[in-house]
């Protein structure tokens, strides 16, 4: 079963009433239930522009994009937002951590906007913050955590609503390597443990063998499909 499909999607972004830039051109592919791609291609090529559109965040100019089988053209705002606070996690290069509250209540935040009872807020959270190894830093703000740890409270946020997709636009950007592969094992084991789907930016061809199948951008459109021979091994122990 494909939990993404899209076909011919193309965007365009318009400049005023003369330039035009196609950020995406043609792009056809699909992700299965469980796979863990990775996308690489140079700046500009178009990938955030893609992971934005998978993450129904934005709509593409033209083509189909199927989620779950269902054609996303055909859905609301409102429906729009509840499937994609349902089923979908993003992390983003710059973590995008709220500074005055603490890592529980960073992590708390979608719960907020989800139906789940307030009542089992601080569990869920507290199992995800355990999952990636920061229970000690649980009452802590963001200035006192390192970008590693950063980047992990923002792992910890896009699954507490255990979601079936987990978006990741360069999350390992801007971390040292050793904090970078942290990052990236524990999306490892969410995708091996925990059948997550995963979709993963990257310029690093090290981060991008962690994941099974690798596309590439060039210019709006797919260059080439690759798989992964040999997936990049876990090397931290991260319960
Ligand atoms: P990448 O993530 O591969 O570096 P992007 O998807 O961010 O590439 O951008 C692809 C192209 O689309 C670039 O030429 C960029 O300038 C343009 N673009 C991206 N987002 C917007 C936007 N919101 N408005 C106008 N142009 C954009
Ligand atoms: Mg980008």
């Amino acid at each position: 079963m494909n939990l993404i499909e899209v076909y011919n999607l193309k965007k365009e972004f318009v400049y005023g009433k003369e330039l035009r830039v196609c950020a995406l051109n043609s792009v056809s592919f699909s992700v299965k239930e469980g796979e863990f791609l990775s996308i690489m291609g140079p700046s500009g090529s178009g990938k955030s522009t893609l992971l934005q559109i998978l993450g129904l965040l934005d709509k593409p100019t033209s083509g189909k994009y199927l989620f779950n089988g269902v054609d996303t053209s055909k859905l609301s705002d409102v429906e729009l937002a509840r499937l994609r606070n349902k089923k979908i996690g993003f992390v983003f290069q710059n973590f995008y951590l709220l500074p005055k509250m603490t890592l529980l209540e960073n992590v708390k935040l979608p719960l907020l906007y989800s139906d789940i009872p307030r009542r089992m807020h601080n569990e869920m959270a507290r199992r995800v913050i355990d999952q990636v190894g920061l229970t000690h830093r649980i009452y802590h703000t963001q200035d006192r955590l390192s970008g590693g740890e950063r980047q992990r409270v923002a792992i910890a946020r896009a699954f507490v609503t255990n979601p079936d997709l987990i978006l990741a636009d360069e999350p390992t950007g801007n971390l040292d390597s050793k904090s970078g592969k942290q990052v990236m094992d524990i999306l490892y084991d969410l995708n091996t443990k925990q059948g997550k789907t995963i979709v993963l930016i990257t310029h690093e061809s090290y981060t991008a063998n962690y994941g099974e199948r690798i596309l590439f951008l060039k210019d709006g459109r797919i260059e080439k499909e690759e798989a992964v021979k040999q997936r990049s091994k876990k090397e931290y122990f991260i319960k």
